[in-house]
């Protein structure tokens, strides 16, 4: 087949198959297999003959998560396009960069979205995915012929360390591999899958290939609010979740008990011991907990059990793909050792839109994480190399002492960085947002570590704050933590 097996080719034949079966599910609407299969090739002839899109076309998606996200990206990708997810939570002068960096040719955006359209170059074409429908009923025919060459999704990076990145990702984006993850977690055909990650990120878009590739029905919202999560899984007998910790975090706040569910599948930033306990007390012994990056795709996957035995866990590669600790030569590290994550696997992206990479090690790829192995093989994340700190000589791994730190029960979440200091090079500072009505001496928590960590990963400063910085993704953003 022409077509491959990308997003859209996965799509087509699940329609072919299974036309009846429904595939998205929003606020708005149910699109089923066959509706959808219909609408993604009328939209895309509707862009071909309106817009000029055609191979290689590079199309911007501002979109939050609902059925005309998926219509929009597929279209873009059978018309031979590029479809460029960009981060709705990003900050005027980001989009900027993002707008100029990819060279956007035409942008599908939101309604709701207008507020962020002044940050784009007045220029560039526009479209609301709103007007969709009526560019749908307008296309002259259902029928377009195959692209030459596959299109492509530029998958962005979250933004947390500068600019985000543009990550090119073949397509057909290997499906292959995304078996190897059923083998560490329990899903299956037909799966009802409620995706709550944004669909822009890399998390979000796996989940949306998991989906077609086991020809599931996807559940999203554009807000993600505890209460209607639950609400809505109830009604739609959700089976699974797909989230970022930040949204487990609030979870917890929520009502409770899905009769129906079998996994939550948490990614995009460190699940800490005592989230992930908490989580599983009220929701059943269900949690994954996958490790990765935009660039490395995923690297390792947690079971329940694993999350269990041994508290902050990103668990182990799953089939096909590899995990090394590295020295700074590239030499591999023992056990219990911290250095540098690399990853294997025929998932790699290709490059940078920018024509740069990213270091190699053989066939491993630098994920810019710290990390160790246990006894038995399983894999810890550290934290990134860059919020290391070096005090007074000694390294101090912020997630570690992050994790002690969200063990005191007044705690709702914590940051620990790295700030400039005199005498040591840098000293060891905590951000704590508290549970409502609680409160903790700053000793209690510094002799909390003291008894539990070393002498240096005890923070001299610790201040309260009412939530932590996060990006759209929920990852903290700690260059906005520092006090200026
Ligand atoms: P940028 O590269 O623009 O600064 P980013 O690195 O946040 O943004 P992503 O590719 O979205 O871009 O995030 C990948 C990073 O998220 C990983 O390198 C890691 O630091 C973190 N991460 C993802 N999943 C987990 C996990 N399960 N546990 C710990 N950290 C995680």
């Amino acid at each position: 087949r022409r077509w491959g097996f990308g997003l859209f080719g996965e799509m087509r034949s699940a329609a072919a198959r299974d036309p009846q079966r429904v595939a998205i599910v929003d606020e708005h609407r149910a699109v089923t297999y066959g509706d959808l299969d219909e609408r993604v090739r009328r939209l895309a002839n509707a862009l071909r003959v309106e817009h000029g899109v055609g191979p290689g076309t590079r199309v911007g998606l501002l979109c939050d998560n609902s059925a005309y996200f998926v219509e929009a990206v597929m279209a873009v990708i059978a018309l031979g396009g590029q479809a460029v997810l960009i981060n709705t939570g990003l900050g005027n002068a980001q989009l900027e960069t993002v707008a100029h960096d990819q060279r956007l040719m035409l942008l599908l955006h939101d309604d709701a979205l207008l507020g962020l359209l002044a940050a784009m170059p007045p220029h560039l074409p526009r479209v609301a995915v709103e007007r969709v429908d009526s560019l749908i009923q307008r296309s002259p025919t259902g029928v377009i012929e195959p692209p030459e060459h596959a299109g492509s999704v530029v998958v962005l990076t979250s933004g947390t360390t500068g600019a985000p990145k543009g990550a090119k990702r073949r397509n057909p984006a290997g499906l292959g591999p995304l078996a190897t993850v059923v083998s560490r977690i329990p899903l299956s055909a037909g799966e009802r899958m409620f995706v709550a990650a944004p669909l822009f990120h890399t998390w979000g878009l796996a989940a949306l290939q998991l989906c077609l590739a086991l020809r599931g029905t996807m559940v999203v919202t554009r807000r993600f609010t505890p209460a209607s999560t639950v609400e809505s899984m109830r009604a739609n007998r959700c089976t699974s979740l797909f989230a970022v910790p930040v949204m487990l975090q609030r979870l917890l706040e929520g009502p409770g008990a899905i009769p129906t569910l079998k996994v939550v599948a948490t990614s995009g930033s460190a699940l800490t011991g005592p989230l992930a306990t908490r989580f599983m007390r009220m929701y059943g012994e269900v949690l994954y907990n996958l490790y990765g990056t935009t660039e490395a795709s995923w690297a390792s996957i947690a079971t329940p059990a694993e999350l269990l035995s041994a508290p902050g866990t990103a668990g182990r590669p799953p089939q096909g793909t590899s995990v090394a600790i590295l020295d700074e030569a590239g030499r591999p590290l023992p056990t219990g050792v911290v250095g540098r994550i690399f990853v294997g696997n025929d998932m790699l992206f290709e490059g940078y839109t920018n024509g740069t990479g990213r270091e190699r090690h053989g066939d491993l790829l630098a994920t810019g994480d710290l990390g160790h192995l246990s006894e038995d093989g399983l894999l810890f994340v550290d934290g990134r190399e860059d919020d290391m700190v070096i005090s007074g000589g000694e390294n101090v791994y912020p997630a570690a002492v992050e994790d002690v730190i969200a063990e005191l029960p007044q705690v709702r979440e914590v940051a620990v960085a790295g700030v400039p200091d005199d005498e040591f090079g840098q000293r060891l500072a905590a951000w704590i947002a508290l549970h409502e009505g609680e409160w903790v001496e700053p000793d209690a928590v510094r002799e909390y570590v003291r008894h539990r960590l070393a002498r240096f990963s005890v923070p001299r400063d610790v201040y309260f704050v009412p939530a932590l910085p996060r990006n759209a993704t929920g990852k903290i953003v700690r260059r906005q933590l520092f006090p200026r």
